[in-house]
């Protein structure tokens, strides 16, 4: 069974607001097993709303309205929804009696369009609001649910977990929602789909969707199935034909993002890292100290801009500056070496290029990115070609940089 959730209100329309209430109801719902499969945001229109209330009604199983059940002339949910399943609105002479109780335990005296709250779309049932006073309607028409949901978030969430959940779980088949993602260095989003499209589009369950930023692609593999066992079952079949085509690309299998897999792997082998950067001005040693615990194993680096400082700081011999340009492989494995020697770390990561947009020569144009790493093993250095904005080739250097790290600790 399928759901559609709908936000009332033109509020949210625009910048000002933002539709969070789905959110919540999504999480609750995929814990029930239930998948969302559209969600739309409506403003105060009582006839735009009818139609995307019939619309939903007529393709999912689970329709959810929130907001729009206030008092005024602008909430048009109850309106609405009795126009779209052809039902009255009824007056009742209870729920009135209870939002009149509410007004006077607070010591207010109620307005009279607060009885509009007291109407209910025919047949529905009441669901009690503690915390507000607009009751929240659950309907069922032919095979589907209808539930209206007041819209703030303090109101609808005890709302839904007391009254709608329970009476969800007697409806909806017991279904298991299981997943995996996968995270990819070093590939683009294109490639790596390219390449494992053959695999997931075999499979209309699991459903997979592949999210991307710069240099770090992910695969969600999503299965709902009437049984754990299944859906795991679904997960371990199409999970190692995935690993398989993408190998040691695959730097994550829980979600882990890479600064974290790399500082677990330094842990665990008991070295440290340090960091020489130019053209990331420490966006590395941002990263890699961005994980909790990373003290353990970053020592600390040098931001070198100048050749000046590359030399002072990093110890990069001047000639070779001078007959390679601060951004060479050369440069960028002296710098490495040079760090490593002098924070005395295990390993030690470089970073020289020209981040854009200007700076760039036909030779290094723009987008040219230079990696130095030493370590135990020895040192090298790797050049790279990034295409995109500033912003987008110095996130692409400081992710290769630490996938270049991982690969020297696997
Ligand atoms: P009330 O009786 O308070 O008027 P209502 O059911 O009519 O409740 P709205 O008037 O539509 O709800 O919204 C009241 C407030 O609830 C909004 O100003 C907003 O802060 C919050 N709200 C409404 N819809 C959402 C939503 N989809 N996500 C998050 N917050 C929401």
């Amino acid at each position: 069974m399928d759901a559609e959730i709908i936000a009332v209100g033109s509020e949210l329309l625009t910048p000002a607001r933002l539709d969070t209430n789905s959110l919540f109801l999504t999480e609750q719902l995929n814990g029930l097993g239930v998948e969302v499969a559209g969600k739309m945001v409506v403003g105060d229109d009582v006839g735009r709303l009818a139609e995307a209330v019939r619309a939903a009604v007529s393709r999912s199983g689970i329709v959810i309205l929130t907001g729009g059940l206030g008092p005024t002339e602008d909430d048009v949910t109850r309106e609405a929804a009795a126009r779209a399943l052809g039902r009255e609105l009824v007056y009742q002479e209870d729920l009135a009696a209870r939002i009149e109780q509410r007004f006077r335990r607070m010591d207010r005296k109620m307005a009279g369009i607060n009885l509009r709250q007291a109407y209910l779309v025919q047949g529905g049932e009441p669901l009690p609001n503690p915390n507000g006073t607009a009751p929240g309607q659950w309907i069922t028409q032919g095979g589907a649910v209808i539930m209206l949901l007041p819209g703030p978030p303090p109101e609808l969430e005890p709302m839904f977990r007391d009254h709608c959940l329970p009476r969800l779980e007697r409806l909806v088949p017991k279904q298991f929602i299981r997943t995996r993602c996968y995270r990819i260095a070093g590939m683009g989003e294109s490639d790596v789909d390219q390449l494992v499209a053959p695999v997931y589009t075999k499979y209309r369950n699991p459903v997979t969707t592949i999210l991307a930023a710069p240099g770090d692609v992910q695969i969600h593999l999503r299965a709902r199935c009437a049984s754990e066992q299944e859906a795991e079952r679904l997960l371990a079949e199409i999970g190692p034909e995935i690993e398989r085509l993408l190998g040691d690309r695959i730097y994550s299998r829980d979600g882990k993002p890479l600064e974290a897999v790399v500082g677990d792997r330094l842990r665990a082998v008991q070295a440290t890292i340090s960091v020489a950067e130019s053209c990331t001005g420490g966006l590395l040693a941002e990263k890699i100290t961005s994980v909790a615990g990373s003290s353990d194993y970053f020592v600390g680096g040098f931001l070198v801009y100048t050749n000046r400082l590359k030399t002072a700081l990093a110890g990069v011999p001047p000639d070779l500056l001078a007959r390679h340009g601060a951004v060479s492989e050369p440069v960028a494995e002296a710098l490495a070496l040079g760090v490593k020697a002098r924070t005395e770390s295990t390993y030690a990561l470089a970073i020289t290029g020209v981040a854009g947009p200007g700076g760039g020569t036909e030779t290094k144009p723009a987008g040219t990115v230079v990696i130095g790493l030493a370590g135990p093993q020895g040192s090298a250095a790797h050049s790279f070609r990034f295409l995109g904005n500033r912003a987008r080739v110095r996130a692409l250097a400081v992710q290769y940089a630490l996938d270049l790290l991982r690969r020297a600790l696997a």
